[in-house]
């Protein structure tokens, strides 16, 4: 079978169903195939944290993320209230707030750049009674910050992306470097795609590839000396806590980077969990799995001196961030996308950041081609959908 479409994505996590939803919005024919199922990738394993750049400001210096990301709280915040580019009105807020916590050591060291005229708007000091309940307990000895910034039930922001456009959106198998043709010119001509016993051969007006780790597939073939991938790995963990306490906040620590970062969620079987990243999840790469655990067993009680762990039962798994190659091999400070004749390759880098992924997308996509009925009429008729994602907690400990 042969197939052309007007724009066709691939890959269905966050990045993809973002852009889905815009272009679909501005009338193009836009659809998209995940090879997996939607949410699977690093989207349905963020810890769902609409940052506006604090917890890279933890060293007392305003930094290039810092800034990248100022603006991403207010606009999801518009998208959540149901006035913003994307309705997300249906979607679950875990926390309005996410908090940053200090020992009074720390607390000298960064009070005055917190309570700066550039951050006041972003940071605000809390009062005791104020507090998340966790820290409510005399044996607690430091500061707790609000910071302006959202914390999201990822499950059901992939849900509702996906809604409005469930019938263009489709499962296909592991693409390999061969399924996809150029022509003399090296444009893309078309790509094989398979699903089962069932194959087509698709071109597309333009193709993007928001696949994370699998824009890999695309590198290769085009093979571009000025586009490269590259992972950081990171062991993250997670407690399914005895007690009903929840915590969504970063705990700062003497470097750059928070010590760890706690968010909760919430399982199938009504149990939470406390989920566990920072510098917990990066210095854990070398450490097995009962090493790692032991860390964070060690971490919690250190920081939570009032809170019996013992019967807390602990997962961990591992998953590597998927962007463009840094020369540094640090983190990029902000989205990336790259475009070659009709192909174009991005990465948000940040679940936070989607939104203005797709807005620099969509700046270098060509105007509106004209409809092309084929895909949903056609394809919808015998093409599985793509499913959604496991949440990872439930994978891995509801009972
Ligand atoms: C542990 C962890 C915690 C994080 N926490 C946060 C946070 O709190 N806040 C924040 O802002 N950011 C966070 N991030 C970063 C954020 O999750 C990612 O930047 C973002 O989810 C990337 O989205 P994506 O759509 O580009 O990729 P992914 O979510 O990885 O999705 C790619 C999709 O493409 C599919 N695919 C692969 N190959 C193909 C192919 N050839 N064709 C079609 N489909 C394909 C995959 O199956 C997958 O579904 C976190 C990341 C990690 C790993």
């Amino acid at each position: 079978m042969k197939i052309s479409s007007d724009i066709t994505i691939f890959g269905g996590g966050i990045a993809g169903l973002w852009l889905l939803n815009r272009l679909r919005q501005q009338g193009y024919d836009a659809v998209l195939f995940e090879t997996n199922a939607l949410g699977c990738g690093q989207t349905s394993r963020s810890q769902g944290i609409i940052h506006g750049g604090m917890k890279y400001a933890l060293q007392g210096v305003l930094t290039n993320d810092a800034t990248a990301m100022a603006d991403m709280p207010a606009l999801w915040r518009q998208c959540l209230q149901g006035t913003g580019e994307i309705d997300l009105s249906q979607v679950k807020i875990l926390s309005p707030q996410h908090y940053l916590w200090a020992s009074n050591k720390l607390t000298a060291k960064l009070g005055g750049f917190l309570a700066s005229a550039a951050l006041s708007s972003r940071v605000a000091a809390l009062d005791k009674k104020n507090y998340p309940e966790v820290f409510n307990n005399t044996s607690f000895r430091g500061e707790v910050y609000a910071l302006d910034e959202i914390v999201l039930d990822v499950p059901a922001l992939v849900r509702e992306l996906a809604k409005p456009y469930a019938d263009v959106i489709f499962k296909i198998d592991t693409m390999r470097e061969d399924d996809l043709h150029l022509d003399a010119t090296g444009k893309l001509d078309y790509i094989t795609l398979r699903s089962g016993d069932k194959e087509m051969q698709l071109s597309a007006q333009h193709f993007v590839f928001t696949a994370g780790e699998g824009n890999e597939v695309i590198i290769k073939k085009l093979n571009q000396p000025t586009l490269a991938m590259q992972r950081r790995p990171l062991h993250m963990v997670m407690v399914k806590t005895p007690f009903k306490l929840p915590l969504y906040a970063h705990c700062v620590g003497f470097g750059a980077r928070p010590r760890i970062t706690v968010t909760t969620h919430y399982m199938h079987d009504g149990g939470a969990v406390w989920y566990l990243g920072g510098l917990l999840s990066e210095t854990g790469v070398e450490k097995t799995t009962d090493q790692q655990i032991a860390a964070a067993r060690e971490e919690l009680t250190s920081l939570f001196p009032w809170l019996d762990f013992s019967k807390a039962e602990f997962a961990t798994f591992r998953i590597d961030r998927a962007e463009p190659l840094q020369k540094s091999g640090l983190k990029p400070e902000t989205s990336f996308c790259s475009t070659y004749g009709n192909v174009t390759i991005g990465w948000p880098t940040k679940l936070a950041l989607a939104p203005k992924l797709a807005a620099e997308i969509m700046s270098v996509i060509p105007a509106k081609a004209g409809t092309s009925p084929e895909i949903p009429t056609v394809v919808g008729m015998t093409w599985p959908h793509a499913p959604f994602a496991t949440p990872i907690w439930d994978e891995l400990l509801c009972n």
